[in-house]
């Protein structure tokens, strides 16, 4: 079941077009054309991102699948189907409902597949035995390097599998690579990093929790090997990203990289991007486990000379307080890749949609991490992750500090007045502070935080947040959450 990655013949081409759809096309051209790929009656499946209800270029461009299913079709593909898990929350058939995805498809004769089963979400009266039929036809257990998985059934049942990638800057890894588009091709259950301490091993020190998201992206890529891998880096979203958020700008590279080798065409992609491969910790994970090529003098480079071409891109904000959120003083203490990465987005989100809220709540004080220092402002205190909550149990901050002051003041009253002298002793009740937000989870989940934050904020005093709020939870209600872990993988 498990096919490695190497690829004795790594062809990666380089193309500068006018359009995407003219960079993938020609680049599929220069590397032999699409029948080099896809032989009359196969079964295709195509991964593309399909992160949030946010459209191009959080998702792939429609007009590179639109190309890509013409070309499939061209060569005699029997069946198209097209899938990916978006982000934790969201059903696919909620985001193709807004981008109008499946009767897009289904025009240009491919069809979406609901993996997460999201489509049966609305049928009633399913009974426990038909359930557990679906469930059983749309995933497979895979062991992958000692560990389980489910992975889909249709695209294991594929005949071809391509890897079509819209390339924007990375909190976590600079830029996300088709080898971390293809991570989400199994369920968010699957995803996930539970937190394993080693005996003897600083988890946060050594950020095992990115260790162990290195080595599953890696190995999960090692279980269907792609046929074709596209990088489409024609617009590029920089600065912030990959979503769209106050600080994202796009980017006109015109490039579009297209490959037999999803380690190589990443390699190629980083190498165009000034990034070296050192500094990738997949790319390095890969050359670790010998999966794909990682030498770039094994790979044949059609297309436009790796040496002609530079693009300078400005990556996500390394620190969590060059994102500049506003009326936010943030202090850290010892983290891991979990909470930075989720703190990211949770802090840009604040900043894009929260603008006029924070000039009602002003003064906020984000504490993250392992034994933060003490907060800057006492108005609003916002503890993130479960190793800021549990380090800070006992931190003085936690007092309700008006009761704390008017205990200072009652002493100093009573030396004041000396004669006043009193035999009791005063019990005194410790009241917890109630400006403090918990934002509980290892990590945090980002739109759970979001709830948890309008609660505390109250809705009057964060009106932007209250209607994005609403609009959120018609895409991700409860409701479709405990659909998702009964119909998922799980
Ligand atoms: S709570 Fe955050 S910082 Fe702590 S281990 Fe979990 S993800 Fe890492």
């Amino acid at each position: 079941m498990i096919e490695k990655l190497n690829s004795e013949n790594a062809e990666v081409a380089i193309i500068k077009g006018n359009t995407p759809k003219e960079g993938v096309l020609e680049g599929i051209e220069k590397l032999g054309g699409i029948s080099k790929f896809i032989n009359e009656g196969d079964q295709v499946f195509i991964k593309f991102n399909l992160n949030l209800p946010h459209g191009f270029p959080t998702n792939t461009n429609f007009n590179v699948l639109k190309a890509l299913i013409k070309s499939c079709k061209k060569a005699g593909a029997d069946k198209i189907y097209l899938g990916s898990f978006p982000v934790k929350g969201f059903s696919i058939y909620a985001i193709s409902n807004l981008l109008g995805l499946h009767n897009y498809f289904k025009t240009l004769g491919a069809e979406l597949v609901y993996l997460d089963n999201s489509n049966y979400y609305n049928q009633k009266g399913i009974k426990s035995d038909k359930l557990k039929e679906i469930k059983e036809k749309s995933f497979s257990k895979v062991e992958v390097y000692n560990k389980e998985v489910k992975f889909p059934n249709v695209v294991l049942n594929s005949d071809k599998l391509i890897l079509v990638n819209q390339v924007n800057v990375e909190p976590l890894f600079k830029c996300n690579l088709s080898i971390l588009n293809y991570y989400s091709i199994i369920p968010n259950a699957y995803q996930k990093i539970d937190k394993n301490v080693r005996v003897g091993k600083d988890y946060l020190f050594l950020d095992q929790y990115k260790q162990d998201l290195v080595s599953k992206i890696i190995d999960i890529s090692t279980i269907k090997k792609p046929d074709l891998v596209i990088n489409d880096l024609f617009y590029i979203m920089e600065e912030a990203g990959p979503y769209i958020y106050k600080d994202s700008k796009l980017k006109t590279t015109g490039l579009v990289i297209v490959g037999n080798d999803p380690i190589a065409v990443d390699l190629i992609t980083l190498n165009l991007m000034n990034i070296n491969k050192v500094d990738s910790k997949l790319i390095l994970e890969a050359q670790n486990k010998r999966v794909g090529i990682t030498d770039i003098s094994k790979i044949n480079i059609l297309g436009e000379k790796i040496e002609d071409i530079s693009i300078n891109v400005s990556l996500c904000a390394s620190k969590l307080e060059n994102i500049k959120t506003p009326n936010f003083s943030i202090r850290s203490g010892r983290f891991c890749s979990g909470c930075s990465k989720q703190a990211y987005h949770f802090l840009n989100f604040i900043k894009m949609h929260m603008e006029k809220d924070l000039k009602y709540n002003p003064k906020n004080s984000f504490l993250i991490g392992e034994n933060p220092l003490d907060p800057e402002y006492f108005e609003h205190i916002i503890l993130f992750g479960d190793c800021c909550i549990n380090s800070t149990k006992n931190r003085s901050f936690r007092e309700d500090m008006k009761r704390s002051h008017k205990n200072v003041a009652n002493e100093s009253k009573q030396k004041k007045f000396k004669k006043v002298k009193s035999t009791k002793k005063g019990k005194t009740k410790v009241k917890l502070n109630k400006k403090i937000l918990e934002l509980p989870g290892c990590p945090p989940d980002i739109f759970s935080s979001l709830e948890l934050l309008l609660d505390y904020y109250g809705k009057k005093n964060s009106p932007n947040l209250k209607l994005i709020s609403e609009i959120i939870k018609s895409w991700r209600s409860q409701q479709t959450k405990e659909k998702l872990e009964l119909w998922e993988a799980l």
